[in-house]
């Protein structure tokens, strides 16, 4: 899960990282208001989506004043922001950060997040912050040091002036640095993150170091721990499918193509994609319905499928060991009820009761056509949307 730069900023208050004073603005008269209070003359005014690159795309603006702030506002709000995070379309602006502009030294970069390969937090960081820090990564690696955290003791002093001494910084920077990659790390432990990204963490002008930017990301499976973050999250930046796929269990994503796919199992959901791909066509979704999937499930997930107006043709590719393919079939019937069918159906069934199933399909006045296997499901299924 994402949350928006004045959220993130919020959380770092909680563990002493400094940050701007700012406020929050969802319309221009709360950004004037919010540009009056602060009482500095030069103020920030940034657009809040969930994606990077909003400096370049026009979504930071620094100004002179409330009035300036509010103009920066209506510039901003109710508009799509473009960025390359974003795709063509954009994202629309419907809330904003009104903070206090600093005077800028240096911009660095430092994030945290978990290497895999190694099996270990690592924090990184690079005197090239601010701009973007993948071209930096790719055209001047060695400018991004990095340590590797053992979670047994935590990130540990030394770690953290090492990284501060690569940076460049004199004794009194490195002291405040090491402050703050250790609270940056124990937030990224304490709230479950899955990525902690400060890109810049500025020297102002009279040497203080300060966040600008805040992205954190939280691992979804560790959510339940964490209602007050769970609660932080912007409707308006999820997909609606996947919102509403999120509220019955089902494991949803929505993908670019056409060939809406229902199937029980992460891996063969993964399978199932590959073969329609090879079969030269699209996949709409990922969805895996999960092992203890009932009848009510398997219809919603069908139900979201449909609702999907791209989907041109539907594959239901069911192995059936605890989830029983009666279960399924009824599901899908019942679904299939409410909602109106208008695609070609491709089931392909295997597994527990999968006679039962077929004959409450068959008998439910709805066309399917069942496939053998796998490999000619996904063909037929590709032969659908290519006609
Ligand atoms: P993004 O990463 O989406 O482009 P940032 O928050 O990093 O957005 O802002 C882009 C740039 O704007 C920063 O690199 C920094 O130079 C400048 N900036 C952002 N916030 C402030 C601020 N409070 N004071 C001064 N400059 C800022
Ligand atoms: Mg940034």
């Amino acid at each position: 899960m994402k949350i928006h730069e004045c959220q993130a900023k919020e959380l770092f208050r909680r563990f002493d990282i400094p940050v701007p004073e700012g406020l929050e603005a969802g319309s221009v008269d709360e950004a004037r208001e919010a540009a009056r209070k602060l009482s500095v003359g030069r103020i920030v005014v940034k657009a809040q989506i969930h994606a990077g690159g909003r400096g370049k795309g026009g979504g930071v603006k620094v100004v002179e004043g409330a009035d300036a702030a509010a103009a920066a506002a209506e510039g901003m709000l109710g508009k799509p922001l473009i960025t390359h995070q974003t795709g063509p379309e954009g994202q629309i602006v419907r809330r904003l950060l009104v903070e206090a502009a600093s005077p800028i030294k240096q911009e660095i970069y430092v994030g945290l997040t978990v290497d895999r390969a190694l099996g270990r937090p690592v924090l990184m960081v690079s005197p090239s912050g601010g701009m973007d820090i993948e071209e930096v990564a790719d055209k001047t690696p060695e400018l991004i040091f990095k340590e590797a955290v053992d979670p047994r003791f935590g990130l540990l002093p030394f770690q953290g002036r090492n990284l501060a001494r690569k940076l460049g910084f004199g004794p009194a920077l490195q002291r405040s640095a090491i402050t703050i990659f250790s609270n940056v790390y124990k937030l990224f432990l304490a709230l479950d993150a899955s990525l902690v990204e400060i890109n810049p963490l500025v020297i102002t002008q009279d040497d203080q170091l300060l966040v600008l930017d805040a992205k954190i990301n939280f691992d979804d499976n560790a959510l339940y721990r964490h209602k007050d973050i769970k609660e932080l999250e912007d409707p308006f930046e999820v997909d609606p499918l996947e919102l509403e796929a999120s509220k019955f269990g089902l494991n949803y994503i929505r993908l670019d193509g056409n060939i809406g796919a229902m199937v029980n199992g992460a891996g063969l959901a993964m399978a199932t994609m590959d073969l329609i791909k090879q079969a030269g066509a699209e996949p709409a979704n990922f969805l895996d319905v999960g092992g203890g999937a009932n009848a009510e499930t398997i219809g919603q997930g069908f139900r979201i499928i449909l609702s999907d107006e791209r989907v041109k043709a539907i594959l239901i590719n069911i192995f059936g060991g605890i989830l029983r393919l009666d279960v399924l079939a009824k599901g899908v019937v019942e679904a299939a009820n409410t909602v109106k069918v208008e695609v070609p159906i491709i089931v392909r069934l295997e597994g527990t009761n999968v006679e039962e199933g077929r004959r409450i399909l068959a008998g439910s006045g709805l066309t399917f056509e069942v496939a053998k296997d796998l490999k000619e499901a996904a063909d037929k299924v590709a032969a659908l949307v290519r006609n």
